[in-house]
């Protein structure tokens, strides 16, 4: 599943590319993702310019002069960005061809993305409407962390892992974060100290900006938007040593989600 930063890394690539080309045509093979498309969008996009491309948790909001485009890459998604109108494959659900003669593809084998029209306010919408704070803007850190958990007896990790409380912090990064910051996915998130949560907002917000920093640098395959290979110290990692003390990593789960972490380094 594409986490934050394959969205981000995708977005800044799709903003390199597209911003300013116009929409000529749209071609829709499914009439359904996750949520049935928007029926009218191959007539509403043609003629449209991209302004800017944002991202909000793990959508993609292409702002298209008038309304919104969002995308939603779910399980398995991908964009693929290549030039002319190659004929498509298996799950090549969509296709947004440009004036300057890109073509933005969507390829979703589980069909379990979402693609959305937006007029007015996109962060209006339901779909974005209760999603918290972004983890890289300033106004998540140790403060906010520790003012929302208090009282809560959740653990720490799903806490994180919840869209509302932060946007965007999938499985992966939360073990990760929670290794960095030295606190057991397990932990009653209530019981965390202030300076426990300033350390552990400051974690997610490296583990996120350090991958984003990989994938920027990595070249993938020149069509292929998003997904790339990531150094992980602790996820998928576990029974093998603890890269900081050795220890085995133990494995567990957690909100039925895979958990590793570090009985000797994590209290
Ligand atoms: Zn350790």
């Amino acid at each position: 599943m594409p986490e934050l930063p394959e969205v981000e890394v995708t977005r800044r690539r799709l903003e390199r590319e597209l911003v300013g080309s116009r929409f000529k045509e749209v071609v829709l093979r499914v009439k359904k993702l996750r949520l049935p498309l928007p029926t009218d969008l191959a007539q509403v996009l043609p003629g449209l310019k991209i302004l800017s491309i944002d991202r909000r948790g793990k959508y993609l909001l292409f702002d298209c002069e008038v309304g919104w485009l969002l995308v939603h890459l779910g399980m398995t998604g991908f964009l693929r960005l290549l030039r002319g109108t190659p004929p498509p494959g298996k799950h090549d659900h969509i296709d947004f061809i440009f004036d300057d003669g890109h073509l933005l593809r969507f390829h979703d084998p589980r069909k379990f993305g979402t693609i959305a029209w937006i007029y007015g306010d996109p962060q209006l919408h339901p779909l974005l409407k209760g999603i918290g704070p972004e983890p890289l803007n300033d106004t998540f850190d140790g403060s906010y962390l520790f003012g929302v958990s208090r009282n809560r007896k959740v653990s720490i990790k799903q806490l994180i892992m919840n869209s509302s409380v932060v946007a965007g912090v999938g499985n992966i990064y939360a073990n990760e974060a929670l290794f960095r910051a030295r606190i057991r996915p397990d932990r009653a998130a209530g019981t965390l100290t202030l300076l426990e949560s300033t350390e552990l907002a400051a974690a997610i917000r490296e583990v996120l900006e350090v991958s984003i920093g990989e994938g920027d640098t990595f070249r993938v395959a020149e069509d292929t938007v998003a997904y790339y290979p990531q150094a992980l110290k602790v996820y998928g990692r576990g029974r093998k040593r603890c890269p900081s003390c050795a220890e085995p990593l133990e494995e567990t789960r957690l909100g039925g989600r895979s958990t590793v972490f570090c009985r000797s380094c994590q209290k």
